[in-house]
């Protein structure tokens, strides 16, 4: 039996305290929260979106995703679902999404915490881990909430200390730091599954609207993802899970000052802007009387209707019947194409989760740090990020489960 001390007790670190006490070892959760699992209680809207039946390394990001791939192989969203089944937690599956069958993340929070009860498993919430030094054994070093500061001493040790993302759930970054103080490469961790902004002032007046749009996400005018949707539009930019989709390639592309642009299709059940011309042209023949604010009755919403006449420079109030082809045409490829630059996307604190981490070439397939025997990483803090759709959740769960079965 071996002392394993786990550093933050999210997803991947109950995970991880769970398979290794499993296995006979002694294990004590350090958390900076006031107590363990915050995170989960946030996901799916409250609900948990743990997994997913769809589950291959194309709903992940990474500079080497094929590291994800060696990761899942071993424990993949079949083990989660008997997992959790295991602890009494059932599942319903909504499009492929994997939900507790109640629908409540605290559900699959307290089957976890009543699993790590089972097990003994130690918890001291409280307490900041400010360093880890490897002698014989491994120190760690924490601070309590009266700032008095406590070494610990393990055989093993496992940072599960979550990324940079959402941080009033307690992952502030400080995994991160931990990481280089060990002499750890880190790629620079960039917010993902994040709103995008951008500086174009008619956004103001589309705010608040909800629709179905495909999106093509253009890096240097090149298309590199394409995602279909409930596109969400703020006065800021855009937002809703097909922005959610494209936005871990869009930040590191911003970061990397890549030109980077969103191009919206309205109308996604048309295929060409072609179809869209003869589309309006019929409507328009149709009803001769229809003035062109009203061409899109019905169609979009009223906002988006007039934003689109105004950047083709169409009075709302002028017969439909008077448009020329030429302005039928540029009506359509703005409808077809909206083109919108990207300048930034939201901070950290909105969003769901990070790119970027601990090099995924320090590690072995088991998560042990290569030049550190006994020290592993696990979840987030990775660099390793999912999709929207249970893909990050299902790479805490495995990395977790894999880390716990090594140790
Ligand atoms: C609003 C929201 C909704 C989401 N919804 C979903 C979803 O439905 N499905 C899905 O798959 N994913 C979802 N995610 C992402 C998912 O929650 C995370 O990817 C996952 O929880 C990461 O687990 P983790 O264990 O790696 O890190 P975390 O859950 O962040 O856990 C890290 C823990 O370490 C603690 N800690 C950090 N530093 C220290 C330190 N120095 N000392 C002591 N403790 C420390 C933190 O307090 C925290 O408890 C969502 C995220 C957010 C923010």
């Amino acid at each position: 039996m071996m002392e394993v001390g786990i550093i933050g007790g999210g997803a991947s670190g109950i995970m991880t305290a769970i398979i290794a006490a499993r296995n006979g070892h002694h294990v004590t959760i350090l958390e900076h929260n006031n107590r363990i699992g915050k995170k989960i209680l946030a996901t799916g809207n409250g609900r948990c979106n743990f997994t997913n039946m769809d589950m291959n390394t194309s709903f992940y990001h990474g500079e080497d995703v094929t590291f994800a791939g060696k990761i899942l192989n071993q424990y993949n969203h079949l083990d989660t679902i008997r997992f959790f089944t295991e602890l009494g937690l059932y599942s319903k599956n909504k499009n492929g999404g994997l939900y507790p069958y109640c629908e409540q993340a605290s559900a699959v929070l307290d089957v976890l915490r009543m699993e790590a009860a089972r097990l003994h498993i130690h918890l001291i919430v409280e307490v900041h881990v400010t360093d880890i030094k490897k002698e014989d054994r491994f120190c760690v070093s924490c601070q309590d909430a009266k700032h008095n500061m406590k070494k610990l001493f393990f055989d093993k040790v496992v940072i599960a200390a979550g990324s940079q993302a959402s941080n009033v759930q307690g992952s502030d970054g400080s995994g991160y730091e931990l990481l280089k103080k060990l002499g750890l490469t880190v790629r620079k961790p960039l917010p993902a599954l994040v709103q995008l902004q951008s500086d174009e002032t008619y956004f103001k007046s589309v705010s608040g609207i909800r629709c179905d749009a495909r999106l093509k996400l253009l890096v240097d005018q090149q298309v590199i993802h394409n995602e279909r949707g409930e596109l969400q539009l703020t006065a800021y930019g855009i937002s809703g899970i097909p922005v959610f989709q494209l936005s871990s390639e869009a930040a590191r592309a911003l970061d990397e000052k890549k030109e980077v642009r969103v191009v919206i299709d309205f109308m996604p059940d048309l295929e060409s802007v072609d179809d869209m011309k003869l589309f309006l042209e019929n409507r328009i023949r149709q009803n001769p009387e229809k003035i062109c604010e009203e061409l899109f009755l019905g169609l979009f919403h009223k906002n988006i209707g007039q934003l689109l006449l105004k950047l083709c420079g169409i009075r709302g109030n002028v017969k439909s019947i008077s448009l020329t082809p030429e302005q039928c045409t540029d009506l359509s490829k703005r409808i077809k194409q909206f083109d919108v630059p990207i300048s930034a996307t939201n901070p950290f604190d909105q969003a769901q989760t990070c790119s970027g981490g601990l090099k995924t070439s320090e590690l072995s397939e088991t998560l042990e740090v290569k030049k550190i025997k006994g020290l592993y990483v696990t979840g987030e803090l990775i660099d390793i990020d999912g999709a929207c759709g249970g893909y990050n959740l299902q790479w805490a769960w495995s990395s977790g489960m894999v880390a716990g079965n090594q140790i």
